[in-house]
């Protein structure tokens, strides 16, 4: 295995609450609300050759999913995005992850924390394929339904049971787990949404209860423009027996084939392999725009 380099051992620039500072410097106090009541928002972006695809979308999720928490981030969309451009200039790196973070600071403890300030970060890092030979297995917890929590923001709280899950995964031997929602409908993955190919259409589950995203949203773009039809619905869990193919998406999946489903096997077909040369082809012409 790989050495561990630590994210606090490293070296860079990132851009905190306005200005860029050393990697190293990017801290915060051990009392801040964001780590005891998970009152933090964050955000996943892909640059290719130094151009982050969909910024103004990420940057507006980022004070969408802070809205939703109660608070708002101190920054518009188009500031965000400058900042997102700094960072990513100055790292050096144009191909590469991007991690912008909203949170509530070290003001106040307590639940009630209304006067605490939004302090809001930006990293930047290498960082390659997020999966491999994608295997899954159904997971330990469902997703919570929408008067359970506030789903439609990616706030860090609700990846807690995303760890837990993708941990008891792995230790199975899978690479991650497959998520069912609170109705037993299929959800996600931990990091990505999920697409079935059957009989030569596209189906995918409905996203009311987890996030819609980007990536799920320009992939159903692209098959609907090569001509496949795609059907958002709910899905049992049953119809995985039927599908000939599947693959994830999202900011660090991009689009990748999911190789099995517990005792299920799935090939790497023509539809899954189609979709992700198109959405090669649209990052690489984003790269190459001037
Ligand atoms: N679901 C979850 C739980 C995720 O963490 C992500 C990654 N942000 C996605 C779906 C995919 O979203 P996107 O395509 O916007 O990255």
């Amino acid at each position: 295995m790989a050495e561990i380099i630590p994210f606090d051992a490293r070296d860079g620039t990132i851009w905190l609450n306005g200005e860029l500072v050393a990697w190293r410097d990017a801290t915060l106090h051990v009392l801040s609300h964001g780590l005891h009541y998970a009152s933090c928002v964050f955000e996943g972006e892909r640059a290719y050759g130094g151009k982050v695809f969909k910024l103004t979308e990420h940057s507006q999720r980022l004070i969408d999913s802070g809205k939703l928490l109660g608070f708002d981030v101190p920054y518009t969309a188009a500031e965000l995005d400058a900042a997102t451009r700094a960072v990513i200039a100055e790292n050096g790196a144009p191909d590469c992850y991007v991690r912008p973070v909203a949170w509530r600071g070290s003001e106040q403890m307590g639940v009630s924390a209304q006067k605490s300030k939004i302090n809001v970060a930006i990293a930047s890092w290498e960082w390659g394929a997020y999966y491999s030979d994608l295997t899954l297995t159904r997971a330990l917890y469902q997703r919570p339904a929408p008067n359970t929590a506030p789903v439609k923001s990616k706030a860090a709280g609700l990846y807690m049971i995303c760890t837990i899950c993708k941990h008891a995964a792995e230790a199975k031997g899978f690479g991650d787990a497959l998520m069912l929602d609170y109705r037993g409908y299929l959800a996600e993955t931990t990091g990505a949404n999920i697409f079935l190919v059957i009989d030569g259409a596209i189906h995918t589950p409905t996203p009311d209860c987890f996030l819609d995203g980007i990536t799920r949203r320009t992939v159903i773009e692209l098959a609907k423009k090569r001509g496949y039809e795609v059907i958002e619905r709910h899905i049992m869990p049953e119809e995985l027996d039927q599908a000939q193919e599947i693959f994830v998406t999202g900011t660090a999946a991009e689009v990748t084939p999911v190789r099995a489903i517990d005792d299920r096997h799935y090939q790497v077909g023509a539809v899954t392999g189609q979709l992700i040369d198109d959405f090669r082809a649209l990052t690489r012409t984003l790269a190459a725009t001037a």
